[in-house]
């Protein structure tokens, strides 16, 4: 299995300037093959081909081949997703955005990988004035464009060999330049385990459940929802504050810094989190020796409210900042690569009713409140413990223990968290509190 790891290159005025200058000419590079395709599309009503575009589109530009090669392969790669997704979503685009940045792609022919440095090749094709004028001084010059071959070297800070890294990518993120390079891992070997099956259960109180049938674990999402929470707080209340001022005025420009400034905080903070909440589940999953994972399809909520007007105009402030459901969907992606990596294989299935199922009398019962309660039997089981045994029931058959042991866990402890995360959220909340 190929994970992505990254480092941050650190700062040096000349690899970051020339980086800047890469990252325009990959850009440009987009910006040329967007345009071409786009026009070809519609003189010809054809696509043009990636290895048509491949061809034409290499030795023009300041870039490594490879490095031209792998930009067309991610619009051809955005063009068939973009294809897929419009046959359910008309409303979807074809890229079609100018950029004036772009990340940097690398395959192993552009790189030049020893233990310290990693050489990031480039070609440069302009003459510089100096050499234009010497050079066609000389009466039998007529090579049009000479190439030079370049490269720009930055520290080699992978933990891991990169001896067979294939790709790699250079982005911009959170005021640096990271660089990020997918390598192949292996994967753990459980088949020689007996079969058990857990559920997860994905929620906003209790950010992750997982059962299997005689143990669960219950990991709490207030941090998280803590953190999201004041984040659309400040967020609000700083837009407010900007559809007062003129768009682009100074006081515009401060109230935007500090909104960018706390998004990009909190969501470092978020990852944070997530992290550490979907390790724990980890860590419990390997040792019950899990197997297999049933996880619920997250996103009911946002399609409905889209679909049904009427309801659209019922929620309310408070249900809408609820709808950012966009972390759970993060969890669940991290959560799937971590157990895959572990070796366990994880299924999705349709979660209808889950938390609804009684386990005891096999009815449907409402639930008000935290427990689960069976009017028929009178036995309580936490509410989303259920849920997450029925997910689980929908794939693997799975008893009802009435001893089930649940494990309450926190991803950390708040307090002490936020006493060495400290100056994070000071200063989140004393910029907030600068522009109130
Ligand atoms: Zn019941």
């Amino acid at each position: 299995m190929f994970v992505t790891h990254s480092f941050r290159i650190p700062y040096d005025p000349l690899i970051y300037k020339q980086l800047r200058n890469m990252q325009r000419e990959a850009a440009s590079v987009w910006n040329d093959i967007v345009r071409e395709a786009t026009s070809y599309f519609f003189t010809f009503k054809k696509w043009l081909s990636k290895s048509d575009i491949q061809a034409a589109r290499k030795g023009s530009y300041n870039l490594h081949s490879q490095t031209v090669q792998a930009i067309v392969d991610k619009y051809d790669a955005n063009r068939q997703t973009t294809r897929k997704l419009r046959k359910s979503d008309k409303k979807i685009k074809y890229p079609w955005k100018e950029k004036y940045y772009y990340c940097i792609p690398l395959k192993q022919a552009s790189m030049d990988i020893s233990d310290e440095t990693i050489g990031i090749k480039k070609a440069e094709y302009r003459l510089s004035l100096v050499d234009f004028v010497t050079k066609k001084k000389k009466k039998n010059w007529n090579e049009k464009f000479p190439k030079r071959n370049e490269q720009v070297i930055i520290p080699n800070l992978a933990k891991e060999p990169l001896k067979n890294c294939k790709y790699a990518e250079i982005v911009w993120k959170n005021g640096a330049y990271w660089f990020h390079y997918s390598i192949k891992v292996q994967e753990k070997d459980l088949s020689s385990l007996p079969l058990c099956p857990a559920g997860a259960d994905l929620g906003e109180i209790h950010a992750v459940t997982v059962a299997t049938e005689n143990k669960a674990l219950v990991v709490s999402g207030r941090a998280i929802r803590s953190i999201s929470q004041f984040r659309a707080k400040v967020m609000a209340n700083l837009q407010k504050k900007m559809s007062r001022c003129k768009k682009g005025s100074r006081q515009w420009k401060k109230y935007n810094t500090a909104k960018k400034r706390i998004r990009q905080k909190s969501s470092n903070q978020l990852a944070d989190l997530e992290h550490k909440t979907t390790k724990e589940v980890i860590l419990f999953l390997e040792k019950e020796n899990v197997t297999n994972l049933v996880i619920g399809r997250v996103g009911g909520i946002e399609k409905n409210t889209k679909k049904d007007k009427k309801k659209k105009s019922k929620t309310t402030k408070v249900r809408r900042q609820q709808l950012s459901l966009w972390n759970q969907g993060k969890i669940k992606q991290k959560l799937t690569y971590k157990a895959k990596l572990k070796g366990i294989k994880v299924e999705e299935t349709e979660e209808s009713y889950t938390s609804q199922t009684c386990p005891f009398c096999h009815g449907r019962h409402k639930t008000n409140g935290r427990p689960f309660k069976c009017s028929v039997r009178k036995t309580e089981i936490h509410r989303d413990v259920n849920g997450a045994q029925n997910i689980a029931r929908k794939r693997y058959p799975m008893e009802v223990n009435t001893q089930l042991e649940v494990i309450f866990k926190q991803p950390v402890w708040y307090k002490r968290y936020l006493s060495k995360n400290n100056h994070n959220q000071l200063r989140c909340k004393s910029i907030a509190r600068r522009m109130a």
